[in-house]
């Protein structure tokens, strides 16, 4: 892109030989606004009020109990992690859905711990999203292990023979640094340590392949758009499938749940990694959000995700003064969004969302732009740098209050 190109109409022509040009009419969002928080709650898909109505007033209303079986939600977060299979890389009946990502990576922590007994090492990194430190920590307490968070830059160092799990995130939530998971997993597994990839900012943002990684986590409101609140899922690969180990032993995860046998005995293969009753209508919202992703190759949603990333960092480089690009400039480094440094984050942001753009904040003061590929428009990303200089000359943002909600 030379400065010459860098105009409305470019970004304009950009959309029309986008050949994912038409996944943005597959939701429904409001006409006047540029979302570009779709890392963080994925928009509403337009056909999933319809489908959660119906599973809402025919299933559950009419059909009660029977939905069970007769509408398929006993199989439904099966079905989901199939789906959900295919966007990852990961083989067939590997990918279970259900209950949130900071449940997800505790069972597959944990399922590590019993998988490497004798280790006492943890390794994870500083940029790691909080909840999963948290949870790592409390599986550590309870497994006996040492936590090394090391840079993000100095994993593979710290990886030695007591090590028995590297538990990372593979885009970081605030910077957008992408980890290399095919060169990390091998160093793991030089140790003969376990791998477990939180890929709640990757998965539906990109192509991705697991390979010979262990385990994997994910969420399924951010890229997937399942809504507030939609399950995550856990992957296991398929060499630990007969061995693997839930902590949380439930009537979901057993093999004969409706014998009501007074003891657990685990469930066949990815199955056992289930806990217990899900919540339907949310797994239903998810199972419908994933509709959008049928017949798309991943790999043109990541030529989009690199497109719009690089388009959007280099109009703040031509177009801005002040703001610090900390996403990093090479596309193989990076994931789908972009976060940029400036000492009045909180106030520029919600001057911004004034003006009809819609990112989010992340300490110490960065602003967050992500760019989904399925429904953000090359000219969106126009549109968000030209209304952040509108701001910034304007100087709207001083008029901001500095009072804020709990959620950002
Ligand atoms: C969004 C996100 C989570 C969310 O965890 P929940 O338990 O689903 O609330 C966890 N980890 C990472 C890296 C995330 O981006």
């Amino acid at each position: 892109m030379t400065a010459a190109m860098v105009d409305r109409t470019h970004f304009e022509r950009l959309d029309r030989d986008d050949p994912l040009a038409h996944l943005r009419r597959r939701f429904s969002l409001p006409p006047d606004i540029v979302y570009l928080d779709g890392n963080s709650l994925g928009p509403l898909p337009s056909h999933v009020p319809e489908v959660v109505a119906d599973a809402v007033e025919l299933q559950w209303g009419t059909d009660l109990i029977k939905s069970w079986n007769r509408h398929g939600w006993w199989s439904l977060a099966a079905e989901v992690g199939q789906r959900i299979a295919r966007l990852i890389g990961a083989s067939p009946d590997t990918v279970i859905g259900g209950d949130t990502t900071t449940v997800a990576i505790y069972k597959a922590a944990w399922a590590a711990a019993r998988m490497r007994p004798g280790r006492r090492r943890l390794v994870t990194d500083t940029g790691n999203f909080p909840t999963d430190l948290y949870a790592l920590e409390g599986v550590a307490r309870q497994a006996g292990w040492e936590i090394v968070a090391t840079e993000p830059g100095d994993i593979a160092d710290f990886i030695d023979e007591d090590t028995a799990l590297v538990a990372l995130t593979h885009v970081d939530y605030r910077t957008g640094r992408k980890h290399d998971m095919a060169a990390l997993t091998e160093a793991a597994h030089r140790a003969e340590a376990l791998v477990l990839w939180d890929l709640c900012h990757s998965v539906g943002a990109m192509n991705l392949d697991l390979g010979e990684a262990d385990l994997a986590v994910g969420c399924g409101y951010k890229y997937l758009n399942g809504g507030p609140g939609a399950p995550a899922f856990v992957y296991v690969h398929p060499r630990h499938l007969e061995t693997v180990e839930n902590p949380i032993q439930g009537w979901w995860g057993h093999a004969r749940p409706f014998e009501m046998e007074t003891a657990w005995s685990p469930g066949k293969g990815i199955n056992r990694m289930q806990v217990g009753t899900q919540p339907i209508l949310s797994m239903i919202s998810l199972s419908a959000a994933l509709d959008v992703f049928d017949g798309v190759e991943m790999t043109e949603i990541r030529a989009k995700s690199e497109l719009l990333t690089e388009s959007f960092i280099h109009l703040v480089d031509e177009r801005l003064e002040g703001f610090e690009v900390v996403t990093p400039r090479d596309p193989r480094r990076r994931g789908s969004h972009v976060s940029l440094q400036h000492p009045e984050a909180r106030r520029i942001m919600a001057a911004l969302i004034a003006e009809g753009v819609v990112g989010d904040v992340r300490p110490p003061s960065l602003l967050r732009f992500g760019l989904a590929p399925t429904f953000v428009r090359h000219v969106d990303v126009w549109e968000a740098v030209e209304r952040l200089r509108k701001v910034m000359e304007e100087e709207s943002w001083r008029r901001v209050p500095a009072a804020e909600g709990p959620v950002t």
